[in-house]
């Protein structure tokens, strides 16, 4: 079953990435290369699936990121069986599906499972990814929230992980609140709309931000109460 056409191109391009460093962790490996690419791309760029760029969403203006760009944020996020994430962005539903093999993987039994709440601003966006992640079989560990993602969701806080895959100008007040002590938001930041400085942040104890920056990214803006 694995061994098709799709299957090979992604191996090749997981390769690819570890031997530029990109890839470091046999675990950011194996989620990256579980998830159907191909089923998560707008059905016009089916071909394009295993290129490593980002593709646009049909006539939305959004893109799926980059496969290096999800390799990057799930290797800072040091994501492990169990974690409850927050993405604000959900796009296709492709970096949620990563995600979601990392913390739900179907090797444990449920009861081990994490799950990723995935927030989306754009209605025909939700409703595609929904759609995308049904038919590969993550719905049990993915929820898609058709939701402002710079207000979180504080109905299932707090979150042991937060990423946020689109460019916004300073981190979000209720992310940082809907963090655990301890835990990590991975998020693009900058002073200008289409380029960003890749931010890790770890909530300490006495409940503020640690941050570091991890170089230059270009995501599409997050919109929203606390984005452009
Ligand atoms: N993670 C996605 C790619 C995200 S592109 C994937 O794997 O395909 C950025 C996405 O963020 C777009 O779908 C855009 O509609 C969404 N977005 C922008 N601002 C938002 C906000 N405030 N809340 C939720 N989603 C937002």
């Amino acid at each position: 079953m694995k061994m098709n056409r799709e299957y090979e191109s992604r191996v090749e391009l997981v390769n690819r990435l570890k031997s530029e460093g990109v890839v470091k962790t046999p675990e950011v490996e194996r989620c990256l290369l579980e998830v159907p690419r191909h089923e998560f791309v707008w059905p016009s760029m089916r071909r394009l699936a295993y290129e490593d760029t980002p593709l646009p969403l049909g006539e939305s203006g959004q893109t799926i990121s980059a496969v290096h760009m999800v390799a990057i944020m799930n290797e800072l996020l040091e994501l492990g069986p169990g974690l409850r994430v927050l993405e604000a962005g959900t796009g296709s539903g492709y970096h949620a599906a990563t995600v979601a093999e990392a913390v739900s993987p179907l090797s444990l039994p449920e009861e081990r499972w994490g799950h990723v709440f995935s927030l989306e601003i754009v209605h025909e966006l939700a409703e595609f990814a929904r759609r995308n992640l049904e038919r590969t079989g993550y719905t049990s560990r993915v929820s898609v929230i058709e939701r402002d993602g710079s207000l979180g969701y504080v109905e299932a806080a707090p979150y042991d992980r937060i990423l946020v895959t689109a460019g916004a100008p300073g981190i979000p007040p209720p992310l940082i609140e809907q963090l655990s002590v301890g835990g990590k938001i991975v998020i693009p930041l900058g002073g200008e709309r289409f380029f960003q400085e890749l931010v890790v942040g770890v909530k300490t104890d006495s409940g503020e931000l640690r941050t570091s920056g991890m170089g230059g990214v270009a995501f599409v803006p997050l919109r929203g109460k606390y984005g452009w």
